[in-house]
């Protein structure tokens, strides 16, 4: 099999409906926006697809870098075409999306040519997993008790905060909303990188007296150093390297210095399933979990293959709560069941227009 096209087809993306806010100094949720879908292209006619939300970001590295790489190749080879990427980042200094995008497609395109999903292809572990309510950012601590109340009464069996970014309020969230759900319901917080190293380990002492399973992100991901220093100061359980390039290189770095309790992993943010599946590899060398951050379609794979992963990240964009389609009654997520990535579930019976004008070349 041989790459014979790659294209990238623009799709408007309307604005996330209802929009919602992250802490102080974030910007919100995603306003109207030119998105594309990746699509490669065989001479058997099997194609790959991944979708990127920076359309024009994603056509200009594919016009001037990708296509040339690509065309040519065997689509399989993609522990090669992934090293290939990396290179062309060392001249271009892509965007972090890039590097998944393309390895994305590449799964696609091999699960569509043997009729597998993605995660029976990676090796399956489990057929379904329980899912997080991973709240956005509310207005008072009282709202944030109703809708944790909410989450659980839909069959959410933990909660993860993003809130303020403030850490004395944080704190007296925190605080407030374990007191409200009792011992039993796991919690998690995620800073969203607002803290400097003084602010992060006030909220992380109270997270640790509250009993948190873990904290997540609470300073940029720049230094290794300050994340060091920061598991010296506090015990609540640090979950590192989500945002942070350089996929499993730079995940080993944080290990290595002693402030990983566990690792996040994603296709979006470590190189595609390859980078992610190899950050879970690492992770499980040290006994670590490889939590999978961010929903999505690419997720759900990625946590019915990993062993060392315990959750999935259901995002709760609105009070009142509103369970997303993937979650059951039980708070589980399950396995997908589509060839390849399985992008098509979302669609029903149609193909975004510009799509099926691409695909039907
Ligand atoms: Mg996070």
């Amino acid at each position: 099999m041989i790459i014979t096209a790659v294209d990238v087809v623009r799709v408007a993306v309307p604005a996330h409906e209802p929009p919602f806010v992250w802490r102080a100094g974030l910007p919100g949720s995603e306003p109207a926006a030119d998105g594309a879908w990746l699509v490669i292209r065989t001479d058997t006619g099997v194609s790959g697809l991944a979708f990127a939300l920076r359309g024009a970001m994603l056509q200009d590295v594919v016009d001037r870098r990708i296509r040339a790489e690509l065309v040519g190749r065997d689509p399989i080879a993609r522990e090669l075409l992934w090293d290939r990427i990396w290179e062309l980042d060392r001249i271009d200094r892509f965007p972090v999306f890039v590097q998944g995008i393309v390895d994305v497609a590449l799964w696609d395109l091999a699960g569509k040519a043997v009729g597998l999903p993605v995660y029976q292809l990676l090796g399956s572990y489990r057929e379904s997993l329980p899912a997080y309510a991973s709240t956005v950012t509310f207005g008072s601590i009282e709202e944030y008790l109703d809708v944790a109340d909410q989450c659980l009464e839909l069959g959410f069996p933990a909660i993860k905060l993003h809130a303020w970014g403030d850490a004395r309020k944080d704190a007296r969230l925190s605080e407030a909303l374990r007191e409200h759900v009792g011992p039993d319901v796991p919690l998690m917080f995620d800073g969203s990188a607002g803290f400097d190293l003084l602010d992060a380990t006030y909220l992380g002492k109270a997270l640790s007296d509250a009993d948190y399973l873990w904290y997540e992100e609470p300073m940029r991901e720049f230094s290794v150093t300050a994340y060091k220093w920061l598991a010296e100061r506090v015990d609540v359980p640090l979950i590192v390297a989500e945002v942070a390039e350089g996929s499993h290189m730079k995940t080993a770095d944080f290990i290595a210095a002693g402030c990983a309790a566990a690792v996040r992993t994603s296709t979006g943010l470590r190189g595609g399933f390859t980078g992610a599946m190899r950050t879970a590899h690492l992770a499980d060398a040290f006994l670590l979990r490889a939590e999978v951050h961010g929903p999505g379609e690419t997720s759900r794979h990625l946590c019915m293959s990993i062993s060392n992963t315990t959750y999935y990240e259901s995002l709760i964009v609105s009070n009142p709560v509103r369970r997303p389609a993937e979650v059951d009654a039980s708070g589980n997520v399950h396995a997908p069941t589509l060839p390849g990535v399985g992008f098509e579930e979302a669609w029903g019976d149609g193909v975004p227009a510009p799509l099926a004008a691409a695909l039907a070349d």
